[in-house]
């Protein structure tokens, strides 16, 4: 089946199945990158505490630019890797305040999601899946965060060959995905990834996109 079809079919079955939908983002554009990045490798439930604790320690962002890193890892504590995310917020409002004289993203909203993603992989710490994910939560963007589900699946159902890698995963899926499609199926994607296409134990005879996919068809 030619790629744009067979990624319109995994849509449509998808949203069908689960319809989930981007609702409008909730927060600036600096707390959502602060939100994606303490998100990175934990559950919800860790991460959401994480940041609760965070913004109630440091509700204004500038104090929280001028806290001691051990400050922000001790706030953020409960949602993993803490020293490492403290690490990476502190650079990231340092490395703005550089380059902007602010700490806000808000003029992003304003540039073409090319540039905008570029401005945000410009800042220490941040790659190019949390860049989609800012975009794509906190300005309603139709792009395609590749998140460790989105990966698998893709993989597993043909839509990228077996060996891309993330980074590349973004832009193959893209290509072959209308704009109207993006943000909905990452959405869908990633709870098919929690729900019923997960890493180990699979359910395949549960899963809308059997029919379609390469992995259940050579097992
Ligand atoms: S058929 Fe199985 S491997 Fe394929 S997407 Fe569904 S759960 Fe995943």
């Amino acid at each position: 089946m030619d790629m744009r079809k067979k990624a319109l079919e995994v849509d449509k079955r998808l949203n069908f199945a689960f319809g989930e939908e981007l609702e409008p983002g909730k927060r600036d554009l600096i707390h959502e990158l602060i939100h994606a990045v303490l998100s990175q490798n934990t559950s919800r439930n860790n991460y959401e505490l994480a940041y609760s604790r965070l913004v109630s320690e440091f509700p204004d962002v500038e104090d929280l630019a001028a806290a001691p890193v051990p400050a922000i890892e001790a706030a953020i504590r409960p949602g993993g890797l803490s020293k490492q995310k403290a690490v990476v917020i502190s650079g990231i409002l340092t490395s703005l305040k550089e380059k902007r004289g602010d700490f806000s993203l808000e003029f992003l909203r304003d540039l073409k999601t090319e540039t905008a993603r570029e401005f945000l992989t410009s800042l220490n710490g941040v790659g190019p899946k949390t860049a989609s994910v800012v975009l794509m939560f906190g300005d309603g963007r139709q792009v395609m965060p590749v998140d460790t589900h989105v990966l698998r699946i893709s993989r597993r159902i043909g839509l990228i060959g077996p060996s891309t890698t993330a980074e590349k995963a973004e832009l193959e899926l893209e290509r072959i995905l209308p704009p109207s499609s993006r943000a909905r199926m990452h959405l869908n994607l990633v709870r098919l990834g929690r729900e019923i296409c997960r890493a180990r134990g699979p359910e395949h005879e549960a899963c809308p996109l059997n029919m379609l996919c390469e992995y259940y068809e050579n097992k």
